[in-house]
């Protein structure tokens, strides 16, 4: 068949410049997108150009030039059928020099399009949503040339932009779901922070709402493209040299890409191109993007889709920086109830939303034990992680429910499944009235073990926890929490200010105040603790190792801290000990403190209880050489499996790969907890695991007797142990690690089920 091009191919310019006039003129939205079809029609030299748009779920023929005029408004294509509802289902563009040829054709005869042999359509894109379909016809067999499409295209960008002025499409009717069977519309993931919530999206870095589309000033337009560019790789170099904290979540491989693609001419180029044919800045960059997007998803490689998520962030760091609209979600204010939505965020910055109208995160990356996991479970905060392709599914304020109980988040739900969500909701607020009612039980084991519980804690109000929850105490007080959320670094006053606020709110109950774990996936923007770029930041210049080296630092949290508890109980924890002479060191800056403030006559407390985090492994080999001096160790399982396996703890892709209840971990803690006992040094568990009641099962059995776990898993974690024997649950560990299966987790699961353990 021969292939016939028809005159010179129309430029995009040509078509925008038409457009340009058509938008400014006083006519209605009709009349306009009648003179539309015909401009481009006519500067495509095509026989008919047509608009459909999406009304009430269907593809409706709104205009066209060359199709019988009687088929306006009475054509109409469900989503997905036909040619048009291919274009608009798969936001894809076609260009067929033989329309009957493609296995989606399909002939509507009130159109009269029989005649019509080449067919190209583009679709017309709202926030990342197919709206409507642009499309030509043409009676001879002729394919578009590619700057044909790219006219179409660019022409589509500004049709989005008129069709929303004009109000021509229900925007909110977008948000019905498409699908009406809900399993489309559930997500899965991993399970972070257990928990139901339903609210509605918000992007943690919001995408830019593109206002204008038809550019005034081109050169204008140009300039202003080129300084968001060089702003965007200033911003990309910063980060790279930030990178050994983790520059607030993102790694080494996505911070590599990033300056990859922000240095990439031909990106640059394109969009340059575009806003050559007319468009503003803004609708450049995205008409480059929408373009990219369809021809990535044409290709099924997923290593090009993890690049195609860097490419998506920085096109959209490039549309904030151009439109001045730089700050996260948390800068401009949650208005209500919200769904966060994020690739993934550091621990600062969860810190900054508002924690009443912040009901849920999702994320596409996330692991366990990660700090930001921890805050989130602090806060109470449900939070599901590892959600593939979250962003691109999701649309800004789609209603959301996430169940992380059952590691799912429905978008766009239908009413059944929110009915279904709404009595699971009103099961979960039934069995914590259940776990209330345990607040002033103790948690005594069946045979009358008096277990003890702490909660973790590290933010002001969760102090408040200790009697909403009845817990015995503070296991852990991560004070880095502190010094997470202030701009600046915190003055001794302020800490001293703080805990002593701390102390009194805890009143009787005992709290471990931890010097600051900072480093690692902890960075403080406003200082640096190591002057080199680190490759394992999880195993360098961190907590302790930094305190120590910058032992101003830690002089001023330890008078802080002997001040704030003058005529108090205090106990002071150090995280990441390795060696002994790292907790001696540390113990002598607090000796010299109270010694100094003995000399000045002040108040001291009344007693002052000295321990070591027992996170790294090496720790375990010296702790005879500690004794009589080390008053009690509590063992961090998070930092500790991640040394123990070789698998760093914030990696998305470990972060299922081990088990705590594998034979490596049991077998460590029980020698641990063994050689403790022997040497008359106190121990506890404060990691994650003891808040997971099969875990914290398995770490009684080890003989472990006193858990630090987040607040939220008090409840359950005092129901396990009131319906545990723990004599029994000893025996049935004491013989699994004598010989121990492949799936100890299963194996204790089960045996809990037969004795009736509350698991949940
Ligand atoms: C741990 O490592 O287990 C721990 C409790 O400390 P963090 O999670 O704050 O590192
Ligand atoms: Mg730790």
């Amino acid at each position: 068949m021969a292939t016939n091009q028809v005159s010179s191919p129309a430029t995009a310019r040509d078509i925008l410049s038409g457009l340009r006039a058509i938008m400014a003129s006083p006519s209605n939205a009709q009349a306009k997108l009648n003179k539309v079809v015909e401009t481009i029609g006519e500067a495509v030299s095509s026989e008919v150009c047509s608009i459909y748009l999406l009304r009430e779920g269907v593809l409706e023929l709104f205009a066209t030039l060359g199709l019988n005029q009687e088929a306006v408004h009475v054509t109409k294509l469900a989503f997905g059928e036909g040619l048009t509802g291919y274009i608009a289902k798969n936001a894809e563009t076609l260009n067929l020099d033989e329309a009957a040829s493609h296995p989606d054709f399909q002939y509507r005869p009130e159109t009269g399009e029989e005649k019509f042999h080449s067919f190209a359509g583009v679709p017309i894109i709202r926030n990342r949503q197919a709206v409507g379909v642009l499309c030509a016809q043409h009676i001879d067999p002729r394919k578009y040339s590619n700057e044909e499409i790219e006219a179409f295209e660019t022409a589509a960008m500004v049709l989005a932009e008129l069709i929303a002025n004009a109000g021509l499409i229900d925007e909110h009717s977008l948000d019905e779901p498409i699908v009406r069977d809900d399993s489309a519309n559930r997500l899965n993931g991993l399970q972070l922070v257990k928990g139901k919530a339903r609210g509605h999206a918000v992007f943690h870095q919001p995408r830019v709402k593109i206002e204008h589309t038809v550019a005034e000033d081109v050169e204008a337009e140009r300039h202003r493209v080129y300084s968001a560019f060089d702003k965007m790789r200033e911003q990309i170099d910063q980060m790279a040299s930030l990178a050994e904290f983790g520059a607030g979540g993102e790694h080494e491989e996505v911070l590599q890409t990033y300056k990859m693609f922000a240095y990439d001419e031909g990106w640059s180029r394109r969009i340059n191109e575009s806003i050559d044919s007319g468009l503003t800045a803004e609708a450049a960059i995205e008409r480059v993007q929408q373009h990219t997007r369809m021809r990535m998803r044409q290709i099924d490689d997923p290593l090009l889709a993890e690049r195609m998520h860097d490419l998506e962030d920085l096109a959209n760091r490039l549309l904030r920086i151009v439109s001045g609209q730089m700050g996260t979600a948390a800068s401009m204010g949650i208005k209500k109830d919200t769904i966060l939505i994020a690739r993934n965020l550091g621990p600062a910055e969860l810190l900054e939303y508002d924690r009443r109208r912040l009901k849920g995160v999702v994320l596409e990356e996330g692991s366990l034990t990660a700090h930001v996991t921890i805050i989130a479970r602090a806060m109470g905060i449900p939070m599901l992680g590892q959600v593939k392709n979250i962003r691109q599914i999701v649309r800004d304020d789609d209603l959301l429910l996430l169940n992380v109980d059952e590691k799912a988040v429905f978008v766009r739900p239908t009413a059944p499944t929110q009915q279904a969500f709404d009595t699971q909701f009103e099961l979960s607020a039934k069995k914590r009235a259940v776990y209330a009612e345990l607040r002033d039980k103790e948690p005594y084991t069946k045979d009358g073990q008096r277990i003890t519980i702490n909660i973790n804690a590290g933010l002001r109000d969760d102090v408040s926890l200790l009697n909403l929850t009845g817990a015995d105490g503070v296991g852990l007080f991560r004070t880095e929490f502190q010094f997470l959320v202030a701009a600046t670094m915190p003055t001794r006053d302020a800490q001293q200010r703080f805990y002593r606020d701390v102390l009194e709110h805890a009143g009787d109950k005992p709290i471990i105040f931890r010097t600051v774990d900072i480093g690692g996936d902890k960075p403080l923007p406003y200082f640096k603790a190591s002057e080199v770029k680190e490759e394992n930041p999880a195993m360098g210049w961190r907590a302790t190792r930094v305190g120590l080296e910058r032992d101003g630092l830690m002089k001023v949290q330890a008078r802080a801290l002997v001040e704030a508890a003058a005529g108090k109980k205090l106990n002071v924890m150090f995280p990441l000990i390795a060696e002994p002479w790292e907790f001696d060191e540390a113990k002598a800056i607090f000796d010299k403190q109270i010694e100094y403030q003995k000399s000045k006559g002040k108040q001291l407390p009344i007693a002052v209880r000295f321990g070591a985090m027992l996170e790294v492994p090496a720790l375990a080999e010296c702790l005879d050489m500690l004794a009589g001096r080390l008053d009690f160790i509590s063992i961090g399982t998070n930092d500790l499996t991640q040394f123990l396996f070789a698998a760093d703890r914030s990696n998305p892709k470990l972060a299922e790969r081990f088990d705590w209840l594998s034979p490596a971990i049991l077998r460590f803690l029980k020698r641990v907890s063994e050689k403790a006992d022997e040497l008359g040094i106190e121990f506890s568990v404060c990691g994650e695991m003891g808040g997971r009641p099969l875990d914290a099962l398995a770490l009684l059995s080890l003989g472990i007797e006193k858990l630090s776990i987040t607040p939220a898993s008090v409840g359950s974690i005092k129901a396990m142990v009131r319906s545990t024997d723990l004599g029994e649950a000893k025996k049935f560990m004491e013989k699994s690690l004598l010989n121990p299966n492949r799936d100890i987790r299963g194996e204790l699961s089960k045996w809990a089920e037969i004795q009736k353990i509350d698991l949940e």
